[in-house]
């Protein structure tokens, strides 16, 4: 079939990485490898209960039925609190409810790419983000924000072509997880005006803030200069999956009207609408326990990313740099120049049993070979310094 395929699929690569890293259900390894949260965490007995309510005499005929693309409206509801919540002021109709937040990158690629447009991403970027974009064969083109210096800048493209958008996580990045601070914000907004492109803010990781106060996101920022989300080129990509549960793929993205209509369209070609009983249980689950749920997410994942600080200040060796996130998921480390992520990790494996991913997939050009991303958030703290214990002995090796 190979020939029939249409000129994306050659795009479309499979890692080498996922190959190495089927050996993590071997007995003995420790993983730092996926950037998941932790099983135990999940509120299981509440989605149990609102499934049962949703699968209930009142509501069974709704949650088993075919259903609006927009999503389920209570949800959407809730969200608009949700939303005002972080600084944005917004209305249902600025919402649409996605198969987790991936989708709505999905069809903010096919919405805005057509071939050879220019995507302006970090270097690196959240692989996801990059394969998502690539179907739509858009050139990369490398977006860098200094909040220090408020400057936001990318490389000039060199063909001239257009550029659709800049995307970015602001707070606590996947992989590196770096936060951009209000004058990095501010600046990107300027560059997002001064190149008349979207700005597509990814806040899968925006909840879990373990310290410092928390930043607007950069849709709040740009509704305070321009009055309206209606006149906002920001689009906000949410999602319930780092909080509440990723099996269920419920997420949700937030931008002006006209928008939101194009991607109910998109939804409407693809899936017609997410889960309808998925939506309602996260609704419940969202409106009985969020509050109470996500600062217990935040105290047991900052125990673990302190864990696996302090651990890297004991045993990495000299050379050897990491960041220190103040919320999310991961720690992203430099290794000494020639020493190679993917090679460390199979050496790992195979010696001390212990995974992380290579930083290389993040980045579009394949730099960053001397890069490598750590997740705390699905060990204790016990397993998260006896795996950076084994990192330093395999470094040193
Ligand atoms: N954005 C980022 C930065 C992520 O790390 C992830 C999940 N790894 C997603 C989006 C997609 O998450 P979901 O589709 O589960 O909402």
């Amino acid at each position: 079939m190979d020939q029939l395929y249409a000129t994306r699929a050659s795009r479309m690569k499979a890692s080498e990485i996922r190959e190495l890293l089927k050996l993590l259900g071997e007995p003995g390894i420790i993983s730092f490898a996926g950037g998941i949260p932790d099983p135990n965490l999940f509120p299981a007995e509440a989605f149990a209960e609102a499934f049962q309510n949703a699968l209930g005499p009142d509501q069974q005929a709704q949650a088993l039925q075919y259903s609006v693309s927009e999503g389920y409206a209570p949800l959407r509801h809730w969200l608009v609190g949700y939303m005002r919540g972080i600084g944005v002021e917004c209305d249902i109709d600025n919402i649409l409810i996605t198969s987790g937040s991936q989708q709505a990158l999905d069809y903010l690629g096919k919405l805005f790419l057509s071939p050879g447009d220019t995507a302006l991403v970090g270097w690196p970027t959240y692989l996801g983000a990059l394969n998502a974009f690539d179907a739509y064969e858009p050139r990369f083109d490398q977006l860098s924000v200094n909040g220090n210096r408020g400057a936001a800048e990318y490389r000039e493209a060199a063909d001239g072509s257009p550029i659709k958008f800049a995307y970015l996580s602001a707070d606590f990045a996947n992989p590196t997880g770096e936060t951009v601070d209000l004058r990095g914000r501010e600046a990107l907004l300027d560059l997002a005006e001064e190149l008349d492109c979207a700005v597509i803010e990814d806040g899968a990781y925006q909840a879990l803030r373990y310290d410092g106060d928390p930043i607007p996101p950069i849709m709040a920022l740009e509704q305070a200069r321009k009055g309206s989300i209606e006149n906002c080129r920001t689009i906000y990509c949410g999602s319930f999956s780092k909080t509440l549960s990723p099996g269920l793929r419920v997420g949700w993205v937030v931008g002006a009207k006209p928008v939101i209509s194009q991607m109910v369209l998109l939804k409407q070609a693809a899936d017609l609408h997410s889960s309808t009983i998925n939506q309602m249980a996260v609704y419940q689950v969202a409106r009985d326990c969020f509050e109470n749920h996500v600062p217990m997410l935040r105290r047991t994942y900052a125990a673990r990313r302190d864990a696996m600080l302090e651990a890297l200040a004991q045993h990495m060796p000299d050379g050897v740099e990491w960041t220190r996130p103040e919320g999310g998921m991961f720690i992203w480390v430099t290794l000494p120049k020639g020493v190679n992520g993917a090679d460390l990790l199979a050496r790992a494996l195979e010696t001390v049993k212990l995974a992380f991913v290579p930083g290389q997939a993040f980045f579009p050009d394949d730099t960053g070979a001397n890069t490598i991303r750590l997740s705390f958030s699905n060990s204790d703290e016990d397993t998260i310094r006896e795996g950076i214990r084994r990192l330093g002995e395999v470094l040193r090796a």
